[in-house]
């Protein structure tokens, strides 16, 4: 059996099955596509569906201390200024002149290449070479330095290279890397800073006045909406609120299919804590949270790992973030951030808009700004993660020992688009059909189950193994001639049995929640 780590093109495997089964579809297909954005088909939605389901459920309803908020998407111009977006919401980018290809400066790699000559150890940079950001980016530029070592005909030891990214380039070294386009210098420009707000006008109006911007997260909506709540009277420190959106980001280089597009969905909870409480404690107790629920949709404990970002790149304001991280096929990459943002965003908005953000402490009789905790991560990224953590090739065994591949994606039945296949065993047998499209029915009124009647059984198993089902009921001449059970056949292990409705009903409320 192979399991999805060791599946050579994981990716190119995963995007062919999503478009051929509709789980995601290239935006704008039939004008070509449109880069950065996607489409969720009819399972992909149900997935999507799922995923936010879970999520909202956990957060928001199984908890007392956490209320839900959907602020709108375009929000006053002013907001954005005072969070600090439209003056430093921006990446570095680089320009290719020849090529016109734009570049995230932090995802361009280079080194100087530099030859030892072993007769009086004297060194010697006979070039530069450059890469984009891989898995594999040292190997890249080492290939590259050894071919430009064998072309130019240098005779001596290469330095080992050390990747640097163009933000950490010279100006003088900027002309010498070459443009991963052409592969020859000259063409690349010095990094800028790019704001990757989409603008917007907002109004008949198309002026300075009336620029706005899609946001590009929602969490602003909970720090503005901060006091709306709080004087509901619903919620005590601490307390949490959540929203789920979607957010908007002209990413220079959107790649990796969903991992980065520029129209996006994330889940976001802020949680607001006393100015005095122990604040490392909240951010680990939100950690460990949001790692147990990603293992509570499915995701493989071991492709999960934790990387503390390095005090020197915090914010000023901020006092430590985790990125949960996931073992995509193109690397380990951050799935869900968590930061401890202090009250800055609090005190901006106040501000800025000259609303007091006090809560008021009855024990001391003072008033203070509350801190704040963010887990934020994009549904986006969990979406590609259960796809990945759950694409399997196997070899089985039929009942003749044909050997073929069955393809399987394991989800959590948590978040399966369909629960249940129902199949009569033959689908021209009327009372066989009938019986199969009655307990369809009851099933349907709870759960999302398909209903196929079409083919060889052991086919209709593989296409519901492809599309992540986690059980099949066969409906035979046993079903209806003796005590009404069915067979049920179980994904992961294809194991079957015979169990009645009652109990499949509380399989699935036991598997379901
Ligand atoms: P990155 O460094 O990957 O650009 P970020 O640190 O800017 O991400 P945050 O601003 O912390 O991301 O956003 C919170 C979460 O939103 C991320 O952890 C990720 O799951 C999701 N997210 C951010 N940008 C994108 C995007 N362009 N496409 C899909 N999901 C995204």
């Amino acid at each position: 059996m192979s399991t999805a780590p060791e599946i050579p093109n994981l990716m190119e495997a995963i995007v062919s099955l999503s478009k051929r089964r509709g789980f995601v579809f290239p935006s704008s297909d039939i004008y070509g596509g449109f880069n950065g954005f996607f489409d969720y088909g009819p399972l992909g939605v149900e997935l999507k569906k799922n995923i936010r389901d879970c999520w909202w459920n956990d957060m928001v309803r199984r908890r007392e201390d956490i209320v839900g908020l959907e602020s709108s998407i375009i929000m006053h111009p002013k907001v954005w200024q005072a969070s600090g977006h439209v003056a430093g919401f921006t990446d570095p980018l680089v320009d290719c002149k020849a090529s016109k290809q734009r570049y995230r400066a932090d995802q361009l790699f280079f080194s100087a290449v530099e030859v030892v000559n072993p007769e009086d150890n004297s060194k010697q940079i006979i070039g530069y070479v450059s890469a984009l950001e891989s898995e594999n980016t040292a190997g890249d530029l080492q290939d590259k330095a050894e071919s430009m070592k064998r072309k130019k005909a240098v005779r001596g030891n290469l330095v080992t290279i050390t990747p640097r990214d163009m933000t950490e380039a010279k100006p003088e070294e900027i002309a010498l890397i070459p443009s991963p386009a052409t592969g020859e210098p000259g063409s690349l420009t010095e990094p800028r800073a790019f704001n990757m707000m989409f603008e917007t006008h907002v109004g008949a109006l198309r002026d300075e006045s009336s620029v706005s911007y899609l946001r590009p997260e929602t969490a602003q909506g909970m720090f503005v909406d901060f006091k709306n709540v709080v004087d509901t009277g619903r919620v005590k420190i601490p307390f949490g609120i959540a929203q789920i959106g979607k957010s908007f980001r002209n990413e220079i280089t959107p790649r990796n299919f969903i991992f980065r597009s520029r129209e996006f969905e994330q889940m976001e909870m802020e949680y607001f804590i006393h100015e005095d409480a122990d604040w490392a404690k909240s951010h680990r107790e939100w950690i460990n949270w949001c790692k147990s629920w990603l293992i509570s949709i499915g995701l493989p404990e071991s492709h999960l790992t934790e990387y503390n970002h390095p005090q020197e790149k915090l914010a000023f304001y901020s006092k430590g973030t985790t990125d949960i991280m996931f073992k995509y096929p193109f690397g380990v990459q951050e799935l869900w951030g968590i930061a401890a943002r202090g009250n800055y965003d609090l005190t901006q908005h106040a501000n800025a808009s000259g609303v007091p953000h006090f809560i008021f402490d009855e024990a001391t009789k003072k008033r203070y700004i509350p801190h704040v905790i963010e887990p934020a991560v994009g549904v986006d990224r969990i979406f590609l993660a259960v796809l990945c953590g759950g694409y399997a090739e196997e070899d089985v065994t039929d009942e003749k020992g044909n050997v073929e591949k069955r393809t399987v994606l394991r989800f959590n039945p948590r978040i399966a688009p369909v629960k249940v296949a129902v199949l009569p065993l033959l689908k021209n047998k009327p009372e066989l059909v009938q019986r199969a499209l009655d307990i369809y029915t009851r099933l349907k009124r709870r759960y999302a189950v398909f209903y196929d009647e079409g083919g060889a059984i052991g086919r209709r198993y593989r296409r519901q193994d492809e599309i992540g089902t986690p059980w099949c009921i066969t409906i035979d001449f046993d079903t209806i001639e003796k005590d009404g059970t069915f067979t049920l056949r179980e994904r992961d292990s294809m194991q079957q049995r015979r169990i009645t409705e009652a109990e499949l009903f509380a399989l699935l409320e036991e598997a379901v929640y």
